[in-house]
Order: C-alpha cells, then structure tokens, then sequence
C-alpha cells in the first residue's frame, strides 16, 4: 500500500496564531492515524513580505506544539527555476496572457461598467474579476510592451483552459477524520475569473506552486482551512492543465477570534509565541482549538 502523504503548508509573511496551530495538529493527527508522512513546506513566493525571523519562528512554534516532520523542509522560493519551467509551458500553449492593467486603471474600468449599469462580477472573495481588455491584445501589443519594461502579471485565460478540460472537473473532499466518508466537489474556477498565475519578477503565484509541490512531493491528502475551499477550483483546474493527479482534499473548520472573525497574523493575543510567553502550555493550545 503507497504511503498517505500529509502536509502543512504555512507562509512566514507573519507569527502562526491558534488557526494554524490547529491546521498543523490536525495533519500531524490524520498522519498519525494513517500511519503516513507529515511534511512541512515553506510557502515563500512572497520575498517582500516573508522574512527568515518569521520562518524561524515557524519551527519554533511547531516545535513546541511537538510535531515532528521529515526534512529536508521544501522552501519555495529555493525552487522558482522549476516554476518558470512549468509557467513556460502554460505560456507556450497560451493558457496565460500578460495582464498589464493596474489597481487603478481596473477600479476606473469597473466604476465605467457600473455607470453602465452593469454589476460587475466579483470572486468568491468579493474581489471584482479582471476585466478582458488585456486577453484580447494582439502578439504585437504584448510584445511592444513587455519590451517597454512594462510591469505585468501572467493570468490564466480560464475560458480556454476550460475548453481544454474533457468532462466534469470536481475533487473529493473527505469530510471526517477516518478519510472515509468523501463527496464529490464540483470545481468552478470561472468564479475567480483570469487568476494571476505569476509575476514578471516571479515566475509563479500561490495556485501554480501550491499544485506544482503537491503533485512533486506526492502529497495523497491535502487538510487546510476552509477559507482555500472555492479556491481549490482554480488548482483543480491547472492540475488538469499540467497532467498532474490531485490529491483529495479536507477543508476543516475556521478557528475564529473573539469578534467572531478569522484570526489574522496581526492579533498578537492569538499568536502562538505570544500565548507561550504568557505561559500556555501546548496541552491547553489544543485545548483551546477543540482537539
Ligand atoms: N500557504 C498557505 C497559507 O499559509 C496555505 C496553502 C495551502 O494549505 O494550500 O495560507
């Protein structure tokens, strides 16, 4: 029997809090219970915002919640080379364009829409979809303006890419900690519209990694917070792009501040160093989060 392979995935761009310390103790958990492999990644695109004092608080919190991983730990950022020859491939079989608008130029197209009278779609995140002038520039456009240095992201043309996949595109969810019980998801990765799949400075994005590394570490069960749910349509999607097998997924409950909000790596009373110094003991953090 092929070994079930689990993985925490946290991005140092901030101090771990109760949310992901449930996230990583339930996958230490199902690993555990299926006798599998807990890997733990580094999820680092971002090199504005992720620092080494925050991926060095990472081991240390983790480390005192007491979970154990293989090494060696996979960074992303070490691997973009890899990315970009994945991007490339995308780029080769126009799945992507280059996407030159700004924040503001989309605010002003949108409000334009709007006088209209056209509501403009919005992701499932209310974020409004990015408009289509840029997908239908002509080879000759694009190329004059890379060549002028222009700043652009590469997006994901989702109509053609759905033409390109034969079927229905689902994923299983597995719905219980026995990883028996599963149903079939549909995905909709229309709903997110023309996503940034990577950067002019960094050849990827959250979705192309985080499929590029599932698929690369043999990662058999993804368990991550609900909040990635509607967005694990738009992976599904470039899994099938890129002929990669998906994994089955477990989108677990939200820990949820006081205010009843998702917790965010700013609210220091949640963070997990600060509830150690306050001397919480990790028996009590699991405690705490309902395990
Ligand atoms: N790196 C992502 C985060 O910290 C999690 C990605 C995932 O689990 O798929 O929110």
């Amino acid at each position: 029997m092929t070994l079930l392979t689990f993985r925490f995935a946290p991005s140092p761009n901030g101090e771990l809090h109760l949310g992901h310390a449930y996230s990583a103790l339930l996958n230490q958990q199902m690993a555990a219970r299926a006798d599998g492999r807990l890997l733990l990644r580094i999820e680092d695109i971002d090199i504005t915002r992720c620092t080494p004092e925050f991926e060095a608080g990472i081991y240390r919190d983790l480390k005192w919640l007491g979970l154990a991983w293989e090494e060696p730990v996979r960074r992303q950022s070490e691997h973009f080379s890899e990315y970009k020859a994945v991007l490339d491939r995308l780029i080769a079989e126009e799945l992507v364009y280059p996407a030159f608008m700004s924040r503001g130029e989309i605010r002003a197209f949108i409000a334009e829409a709007g006088k209209r009278g056209r509501d403009w779609p919005r992701d499932p995140d209310g974020v409004p979809l990015y408009p289509p002038l840029d997908r239908a520039l002509s080879v000759k456009e694009r190329k004059r303006r890379i060549a002028e240095n222009a700043s652009f992201a590469w997006r994901l043309d989702v109509d053609a890419a759905m033409a390109r996949v034969s079927g229905a595109l689902s994923w299983t969810e597995f719905t219980d900690g026995t990883m028996v019980a599963t149903h079939t998801v549909e995905a909709r990765p229309q709903s997110w519209g023309d996503v940034i799949v990577a950067r002019r400075d960094i050849p990827t994005s959250y979705h192309l990694a985080v499929v590029v590394d599932d698929a690369l570490q043999s990662v058999s069960h993804v368990v991550r917070g609900q909040d990635l749910y509607a967005a694990t349509g738009v992976q599904r999607l470039l899994q099938e792009l890129l002929g990669l097998s998906p994994p089955r997924y477990f989108h677990h409950r939200l820990i949820l501040g006081p205010d009843g909000r998702k917790l965010s790596k700013s609210l220091k009373d949640t963070g997990l160093a600060a509830l150690r110094d306050a001397g919480t003991s990790p028996q009590e953090i699991r405690r705490l989060v309902g395990l």
